[in-house]
């Protein structure tokens, strides 16, 4: 699935868009559109005021009070390409531009969406804080697990604590922190809360370094895959070794999710 990396990348390689105008949104399948205040229809001659990113939705502006919303679920894509070429199969939706290019919605499974709306906050509004942003401090972090039974992993996985981070990030985070996933949130001491925010901000700023984490699905918004894949730590490494001190990765179901750790490194 497309987490903050991910979909920071797409937003970040769709930037020389701004400014380009709109000739028309095309929506070959509704049942990826989740709300719909107004027809696909005015967006014809306006221009893209904006390009950016909550939490792993994408945000995109007409200039005026029009937005376009994009979640990509598990497998979608979206990105650029010369409306010459072949939509593909699950091409649900596509924002056609000036000069031949349009942005396609691709998604084979369809779990992701997209909200026309003119209150994007409003989608977006059970998110927690940006884990890059400066509203996700130590107290904040300290003030989350206060008290909580809950796994760790589970908790930084909650996007209404957190927003933008999934279950490849969280097990590289968890790592770099040196905490076990299983670790129940409020057992963390000051010292551990506060690696655990350093991490945070350390492996989301590498992955975004690395423009994303591509296994199968995700493709940037030039349709490029990403290349942090080649420089994780654990997560879908079980068995391998800890690239740290040499112990074998470890996997284990916490909270219902895949999750991958070294048994020596994380306590
Ligand atoms: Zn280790």
């Amino acid at each position: 699935m497309p987490e903050l990396p991910e979909v920071e990348t797409i937003v970040r390689s769709l930037q020389p868009l701004v400014g380009q105008k709109i000739e028309g949104l095309d929506v070959i399948n509704n049942v990826v559109i989740k709300q719909q205040d107004y027809p696909p229809g005015e967006l014809r001659g306006r221009v893209i005021g904006q390009i950016s990113r909550r939490g792993k939705f994408i945000i995109i502006g007409d200039g005026g009070n029009r937005f376009i919303v994009v979640h990509l679920g598990m497998s979608g894509r979206f990105y650029l390409d010369d409306a010459a070429n072949p939509r593909p199969r699950h091409t649900h939706v596509v924002l056609v531009l000036q000069e031949g290019q349009e942005l396609r919605y691709f998604d084979p499974r369809r779990f992701g969406g997209i909200w026309l709306t003119y209150e994007p906050n409003k989608v977006v509004r059970r998110l927690g804080p940006e884990p890059l942003g400066p509203e996700l401090t130590r107290d904040y972090l300290a003030a989350q697990c206060h008290n909580r039974k809950v796994a760790v992993k589970t908790l930084i996985l909650n996007q209404g604590v957190i927003a933008g981070i999934g279950n490849i990030y969280a097990d590289e985070i968890l790592h770099g922190a040196g905490i076990r996933p299983d670790r129940p949130a409020g057992s963390l001491c000051p010292e551990e809360i506060e690696s655990l925010r350093q991490a945070m901000t350390e492996t989301l700023e590498l992955g975004i370094a690395n423009r994303g984490t591509t296994f199968r699905d995700y493709r940037d918004g030039l349709n490029l895959p990403g290349g942090f894949q080649n420089m994780l730590q654990v997560y879908g490494r079980s068995g391998q070794l800890c690239p740290a001190c040499g112990e074998p990765i470890c996997r284990e179901v916490i909270g219902g999710r895949s999750s991958h750790f070294c048994p020596k490194c994380q306590i």
